[in-house]
């Protein structure tokens, strides 16, 4: 009996210590997004927190239990919205963060539990009240690249002009801000692999007429999965394209797959954890939104019998095929077909997507290619290469693409590389060329390999003045 008394004894001793447990701020990271801030607090404990919104100045002043220490360690980011983050002494004597706001912003505050690489983190979330305002604060409203013009062609081109819309490729960076995705044995995060591969693929399509690429995030900063599909929709995407890495346990499992919306769950294993992996990230990022979003999985729920959606399922199947068949000529194949997955960012009813996996960063060898920008830039040309590959075949009726294919040519390409040969074949005698905004007469030359008289010959140029939009007629 009184052994009795005294282990519950000891188990109240345990559980009050716990909860009176001493606490600290190990450091605060900043994270800036076009339209948000990040503030992460990471602690030794679980946080036990009040908050206070004050002004003049404006500040957030959260007081943290168990903290005795006026040493709030490093500080790492900046963004505009928050002026300086220091600590002090509340008149009760605790001790409380306080962050400095630049101006009144809304935020949200809620605690994260421990999730390696990070431990326990108190997160706020800011936002500056009315979209504008953050750009007339100097927040970078988006460091995408500038869109290339849709250039039309100049007055005096030939018969050869052709118009359309360029086709917007939406591409997505897996994780990102403080969600490093998987990391590798070696201690590559996925972000970063994703990150370099997005912007080369960017590159190659802005390149290539009658693509434009826009990136859903355009720096190291998280975006919730689900609003990946949503930036992709405001840019009126004609397919999504979201770039990670896997990662098992098993150390040998190696190899690219490519991830289509799927109407039931994943059936594989691989699909089971590729999932585990997004609702992680999820609980990583954005505790409010999992639970803002259930009556939109609701509402996702019944558009899946919309047709739109059975259109985007089989252009995402076929987009994803043309990819694991380019993919193939670069890196081995973990899965030959496309795998169907119920993911966040492949759950955009009307707009055709795609989640690509560039290999295994759990695999020692893998994680050493992903990391090599080779690679990656092997990677990206064979992501380009199929999309600009369905695209010719099956193009949006308004699209420039559609206007050559109607021609009965192929659109110019601007890469000819092996895998482009069929296309320069096809069109051999009937290469056309738009010219875009800072492309020079020898530029284009040199872009097809043909000397610039050649080029002036071909076109009756009375001089090497070329303007936007003039189609060149190549040799
Ligand atoms: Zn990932």
């Amino acid at each position: 009996m009184s052994l009795i008394v005294r282990v519950f004894s000891l188990m109240l001793l345990l559980l009050c210590s716990h909860s009176w447990a001493v606490n600290s701020v190990k450091g605060v990271r900043i994270w800036h997004a076009p339209d948000n801030t990040r503030l992460v607090l990471d602690l030794a404990n679980a946080p036990s927190h009040k908050v206070k919104r004050l002004s003049n100045p404006s500040r957030l002043e959260i007081e943290l239990a168990g903290v005795n220490s006026l040493n709030i360690g490093a500080v790492t980011g900046d963004s505009p919205l928050v002026k300086r983050v220091y600590a002090s002494r509340t008149p009760s004597a605790a001790t409380a963060v306080v962050i400095e706001l630049s101006f009144p912003v809304s935020d949200s505050i809620f605690s994260l539990p421990p999730s390696p690489p990070y431990g326990h983190r108190l997160v706020v979330d800011l936002k500056a009240q009315g979209s504008a305002s953050s750009a007339s604060q100097g927040a970078p409203v988006s460091s995408a690249k500038p869109a290339p013009v849709v250039s039309q062609p100049a007055q005096s081109a030939t018969s050869s002009r052709v118009t359309g819309r360029d086709i917007i490729i939406a591409i997505d960076a897996g994780h990102g801000g403080q969600d490093p995705g998987a990391v590798g044995p070696k201690g590559t995060h996925e972000k970063i692999i994703t990150q370099s591969v997005s912007r080369q693929l960017a590159a190659m399509i802005n390149k290539q007429p009658g693509l434009k690429a826009v990136l859903t995030r355009t720096g190291d900063y998280y975006i919730h999965p689900n609003k990946r599909p949503e930036i992709a929709r405001q840019k009126q995407a004609d397919l999504l394209i979201s770039i990670h890495a896997d990662a098992v346990q098993n150390r040998k499992a190696h190899g690219a797959s490519v991830w289509v919306l799927s109407m039931r769950r994943a059936t594989t294993e691989v699909g089971r954890m590729l999932e585990q992996t997004e609702q992680h990230s999820e609980l990583l990022g954005g505790v409010a939104e999992v639970i803002k979003d259930s009556a939109n999985e609701r509402y996702l729920a019944q558009t899946v019998l919309d047709l739109s959606m059975n259109h985007s399922m089989v252009t995402g199947f076929e987009v994803a095929k043309e990819v694991l068949r380019e993919m193939s000529t670069v890196a081995h194949l973990h899965k030959k077909e496309p795998q169907a997955a119920s993911l966040a960012v492949l759950k955009a009813p009307d707009i055709p997507s795609i989640l690509v996996e560039t290999g295994f960063i759990s695999n020692y060898n893998e994680e050493r290619l992903l990391k090599d920008p080779n690679h990656q830039h092997k990677l990206a040309q064979a992501i380009f290469r199929a999309v600009k590959g369905y695209f010719e075949k099956s193009p949006p009726a308004d699209s420039l693409f559609a206007a050559h294919k109607n021609n009965g040519r192929s659109v110019p390409t601007v890469m000819p590389t092996a895998q482009n040969r069929s296309t320069a074949v096809a069109s051999s005698g009937n290469r056309t060329h738009k010219v875009k905004r800072g492309e020079s007469l020898s530029r284009v030359a040199k872009q097809y390999g043909v000397s610039m008289a050649e080029l002036r010959r071909h076109n009756n140029l009375k001089s090497d003045n070329i303007l936007i939009g003039q189609v060149l007629r190549i040799p």
